[in-house]
């Protein structure tokens, strides 16, 4: 029996079959062939999300051969990519045709399709997720048919959609919106948190991105920020916190011990206030974790379910060793979370119910509404998103 586990090795799972796909006509003659036989059909990027968003499928799909670029229109910035690129040659890709990503997450080694299923994002202030970059996909759906959709054709699919949670169908493509290349420079310091507490707004704004760890049961933060540079890229690129060289090469940064992960995002304005709360409850009630905590910001969008819709946001992860226990801590931090407006993070941990999280996405009913009519017998739901279904 096929097995499947996701990068932490916290959620594992056993299909009846792990199935790779090498083209569209295959991906949209699975779906087809699932939904006839009642099966739960989910897709794989690069399994690193902590969610339960893959695991208990009947059928696990891999497009990872879904990869590279597909077409590019320079002037516009517009590229159709695979819908299983991984986003480390993405970067690359891109860059032979002069264009970049406007922002990448902590790592590039997720895909695509994985990291605008749950609105992965970097951080800065006036950057907004990878959701919020595509401009069109391509989608196997349920009944075997191939659909395009955009702002301009199937519009509510393509909004819907932007944010998947992998619920619409197999996505053999994305089409995305682009920048032209540019060069960052970043630099990093240590300094006492309250200290860059009392200093974050300036911070955020002068910089293009910033983003801070604090060790918990120190007085200490890591200060990161990353601004462009007209500097030539400088080879070999060093550390993280001294890199100068393409976005590509300077935003993704190595993350190799297993942990795990819950995320909020919260209005910018509560950021501080949340973050001090988190801080005091790592001080008084969980002095055994030694994770840090991450601060981030990020600017809203209109994307159906991102925890940024309509609201410039400032994200703060906590984490904890794989081995170690979680849930209690994990469980008070949402408590926290929640008494600030949180919303949690699609690809990480969190315990709420569907009808929490209907009260906090304005979108809820809507994306379930186009969700549901493109797959009305729920081939793409895993028992996650059954339990969370209105
Ligand atoms: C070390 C580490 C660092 C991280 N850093 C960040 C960060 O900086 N910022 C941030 O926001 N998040 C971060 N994350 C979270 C991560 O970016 C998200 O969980 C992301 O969704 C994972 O992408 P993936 O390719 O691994 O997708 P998976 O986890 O494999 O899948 C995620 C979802 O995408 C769906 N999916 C994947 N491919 C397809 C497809 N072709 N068609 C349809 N559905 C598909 C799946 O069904 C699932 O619902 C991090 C996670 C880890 C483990």
């Amino acid at each position: 029996m096929p097995h499947w586990q996701n990068w932490s090795g916290r959620l594992a799972s056993k299909p009846d079959q792990l199935s790779f796909i090498y083209s569209e006509q295959q991906a949209a003659a699975l779906a087809r062939a699932c939904t006839t036989s009642g099966s739960s059909l989910r897709a794989v990027g690069s399994g690193h999300s902590h969610a339960e968003l893959v695991v208990d499928g009947d059928v696990i799909a891999d497009l990872q051969a879904l990869s590279g670029i597909i077409s590019a229109d320079i002037d516009s910035g517009t590229v159709w990519v695979g819908g299983g690129t991984k986003i480390f040659t993405l970067g690359p890709a891109l860059h032979r045709h002069g264009l970049a990503l406007p922002n990448q997450g902590d790592i590039d080694q997720q895909s695509i399709s994985g990291v605008t299923a749950t609105g992965t994002h970097g951080t800065g202030a006036s950057l907004q997720n990878l959701s919020s970059r595509v401009i069109g996909a391509r989608i196997a759906l349920a009944n075997g048919d191939i659909v395009e959709c955009s702002a301009e054709h199937n519009s509510e699919l393509w909004q819907a959609s932007r944010l998947h949670l992998g619920a619409f169908g197999l996505i053999t493509a994305l089409q995305l919106q682009c920048v032209p290349a540019y060069r960052l420079a970043e630099r990093s310091w240590k300094l006492p948190l309250q200290e860059l507490l009392a200093d974050l707004d300036g911070l955020i704004a002068d910089n293009r991105h910033c983003e801070f760890f604090w060790h918990p049961q120190t007085d200490t933060a890591d200060l990161k920020v990353i601004n462009p540079t007209s500097a030539a890229p400088k080879y070999p690129l060093g550390s993280e916190g001294e890199r100068c060289s393409w976005s590509y090469e300077v935003l993704p940064n190595h993350r190799p011990h297993l942990h795990t992960e819950m995320e909020y995002s919260v209005a910018a304005a509560q950021g501080p206030a949340c973050m001090q709360a988190i801080q005091s409850l790592l001080n008084t009630t969980f002095t055994d974790v030694r994770w840090p905590v991450e601060y981030r910001t990020l600017a809203a969008d209109d994307v159906w379910l991102s925890t940024a819709f309509a609201r410039d946001t400032v994200t703060i992860s906590v984490h904890q060793d794989v081995n170690l226990p979680d849930e209690d801590y994990y469980r008070a931090c949402e408590e926290i979370f929640l008494a600030f407006d949180g919303r949690p993070h699609w690809g990480k941990t969190n315990f709420l119910d569907g009808t929490q999280l209907e009260a906090i996405h304005a979108k809820w009913q809507d994306w379930w509404r186009v969700r549901d009519s493109v797959d009305p017998s729920g081939t793409f739901l895993n028992p996650y998103l059954q339990s969370i279904r209105p």
